[in-house]
């Protein structure tokens, strides 16, 4: 027989026991635990639902896009991948398909219940919710903190909220020494929640501290040195945001003893494009031969049947686009690339459309793309002044766009063109977006590889994602490899080890160390601590000693001679791409108006 109390506790396990499993399965994920802690694990935990599951129903089907990640709460589940069978089976509580709930991906495994069951579901756009009002509640907490601080709140509230972005939080256990007399000071602190004793030698206690409170505010101002100690209470210890004098210098400059600060505004600039090639039209131009295939269509070497001019003509699937929910891509990509005029970016002249494809007419290039060039090299990598090279047209590129408000967001090689002179040229603008107030945007875009942590962890994301990605190609240039791949197909253990950071990379041998410092510098996981996102902004980068004695402004007039020049017979040879069969495959028409302003 169960005592009184023995039953009360079955009653209260019976009704917490799944939350309590779910948490545990969580923790168990090397993936989850990284991201979802304290109130945020609660929210996600309360916004999971209980779904019975039925003997051999399939849960998750390989090839199909799912939105759901679950939890299995009970049952026994199978495993299985086409080509390779049964390769799992298990009947414990665990995560599974877990992506999903970044974006919708393709799964790449088939989970079936062997027999009845039960799971907790989590649903994409939920938890995405969740993500988002979580992140910005936060950043709204951290501005109310910094708002009581007299030092700062002279500064007005947009500069605040920059600050904001630059508070850590750190907790001290009872008994630990926050700061202590006499030392140096470099942070200042604000009490998040616990509480302190602050001491002075020869007094003894002066004063108690709890949320709300400050203190190290001088350091700010300058270095020096502290006036009194500062303890963590028993029993919960203090937990503190900071800010770090030479962080707040980073991006603001020194703070006066006025308190105001200004906030550096990048340099902005309108694009006010003369677009060329406006009278071309469709019909007045013949295909010569297919120079790629991408994921929504191919892209054909065209010449004009009149006039001597050759384009490179992008066709785009119209059906393709629409059931892969394209539409927001490809006007992203049509509109920022068409106000593009850069040396470094591809021009888009104009696009058209007809009952089956959108399509893009643009400067074609034909030395071929990046990725080809690279697995060409002998050592399958470019030495370091080639690598330079390469590098500091795509960084051009970058300051085009983001003195522009954009973000490019797919960096990679095999989206970098040769052009005739052998500049590298961006094009793909299908993730590119131009950010708007809020200078912020959430949803996950880009390649698995490249994606920096603020993308995977959804805190919202700005241009610091391109310098991230800037730092995983500089490396992919020098080694041939991106520094966190893994062979996971669900791109799961990459996003683990990106969220591990760079420091615990190995670089091999031959990488030099100025190249390994760029690459550490921009692929800090802290947006706010990259090179290139603080106050001298890519100038930072430029000046970096990896490029030290590189020629910018030879660059920029084109008189820099590039470390791989084509050797091209005529305006029409392709001996730089592969062959392509012709495309006869016709799809099928869509005219459901999506399109009207393209
Ligand atoms: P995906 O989405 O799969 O990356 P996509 O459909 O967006 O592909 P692009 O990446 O723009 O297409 O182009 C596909 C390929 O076509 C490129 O890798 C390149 O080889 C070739 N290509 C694209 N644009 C040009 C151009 N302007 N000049 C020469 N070749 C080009
Ligand atoms: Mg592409």
């Amino acid at each position: 027989m169960f005592g009184r109390r023995n039953f009360l506790l079955i009653l209260i396990s019976f009704f917490f026991r799944d939350d309590q499993l779910i948490r545990d399965a969580i923790g168990r994920s090397e993936f989850l635990n990284k991201i979802l802690k304290g109130d945020l694990l609660k929210q996600v935990v309360d916004a999971m639902y209980n779904r019975e599951i039925k003997a051999k129903e399939v849960i998750i089907k390989e090839g199909e896009k799912g939105s759901h990640m679950y939890v299995s709460a009970h049952g026994s589940f199978e495993v299985s991948v086409k080509g390779k069978g049964v390769v799992n089976t298990f009947d414990d509580v665990r995560v599974f398909g877990d992506t999903a709930i970044l974006y919708n991906d393709k799964r790449n495994a088939t989970v079936k219940a062997l027999k009845a069951g039960r799971v907790w579901v989590l649903d994409r756009s939920v938890y995405q919710k969740l993500m988002v009002r979580f992140n910005i509640k936060e950043q709204d907490e951290m501005l109310m903190f910094l708002q009581d601080v007299p030092t700062l709140n002279k500064v007005g509230n947009a500069a605040l909220q920059k600050v904001a972005t630059l508070l850590k939080v750190k907790y001290f256990a009872p008994g630990t020494t926050v700061i202590k007399q006499g030392e140096k000071g470099d942070k200042f602190y604000i009490i998040r929640a616990g509480t302190v004793t602050i001491t002075r030698e020869g007094e003894g206690v002066v004063a108690n501290f709890g949320k709300g409170k400050y203190f190290g505010e001088l350091a700010l101002l300058k270095e020096d040195l502290r006036q009194a100690t500062v303890t963590a209470d028993a029993p919960g210890g203090v937990e503190c945001l900071t800010l770090k004098r030479q962080h707040f210098i980073d991006h603001f400059g020194e703070l006066k003893e006025d308190g105001i600060i200004t906030v550096p505004t990048d340099t902005r600039k309108a694009s006010h494009v003369v677009r060329e090639h406006q009278d071309i039209e469709l019909k007045d131009l013949k295909i010569i031969t297919t120079l790629g295939v991408g994921g929504f269509g191919r892209v054909e070497l065209v010449q004009h049947k009149t006039k001597s001019l050759i384009f490179a003509l992008k066709y785009l699937k119209k059906i393709d686009m629409v059931e892969q929910n394209q539409q927001d891509h490809v006007y992203n990509e049509r509109n920022i690339q068409l106000d593009c005029r850069s040396k470094f970016i591809i021009k888009l002249y104009r696009s058209y459309k007809d009952a089956r494809y959108i399509y893009f007419l643009m400067e074609p290039c034909l030395g071929g793309d990046l990725w080809t060039l690279l697995q060409r090299q002998k050592t399958r990598r470019f030495d370091e002044k080639d690598a330079r090279f390469i590098a500091a047209c795509v960084l051009e590129a970058f300051t085009y766009l983001h003195e522009r408000d954009i973000v490019y967001r797919d960096l990679k090689p095999e989206n970098i063109l040769i052009d005739e002179n052998g500049y590298v040229k961006l094009t793909d603008f299908g993730f590119a977006k131009k950010l708007g107030t809020r200078g912020r945007t959430f949803t996950f875009a880009g390649t698995p590889e490249y994606v920096a942590p603020e993308i995977i962890l959804s805190r919202g994301h700005d241009k610091g994602v391109d310098y991230w990605a800037f730092g995983i190609f500089i490396f992919e240039l020098l080694t041939g490899r991106t520094p966190f791949r893994t062979n996971d197909a669900s791109h799961m253990r990459t996003y683990n080890k990106i969220l591990t950071g760079i420091d615990n990379v190995d670089f091999p041998s031959y990488v030099t160390l100025r190249a390994r410092n760029i690459i550490e510098k921009l692929c800090r996981s802290i947006p706010t601590e990259r090179l290139g996102c603080q106050k001298n902004g890519v100038k930072d980068i430029k000046n970096h000693r990896w490029f030290l004695g590189f020629d910018w402004i030879k660059l920029n007039e084109g008189k820099l001679p590039a470390p791989f020049r084509p050797r091209l017979r005529s305006n029409t040879d392709t001996r730089y791409f592969e062959a392509f069969k012709k495309d006869t495959d016709v799809p099928p028409v869509e005219e459901s108006g999506w399109d009207k302003n393209i």
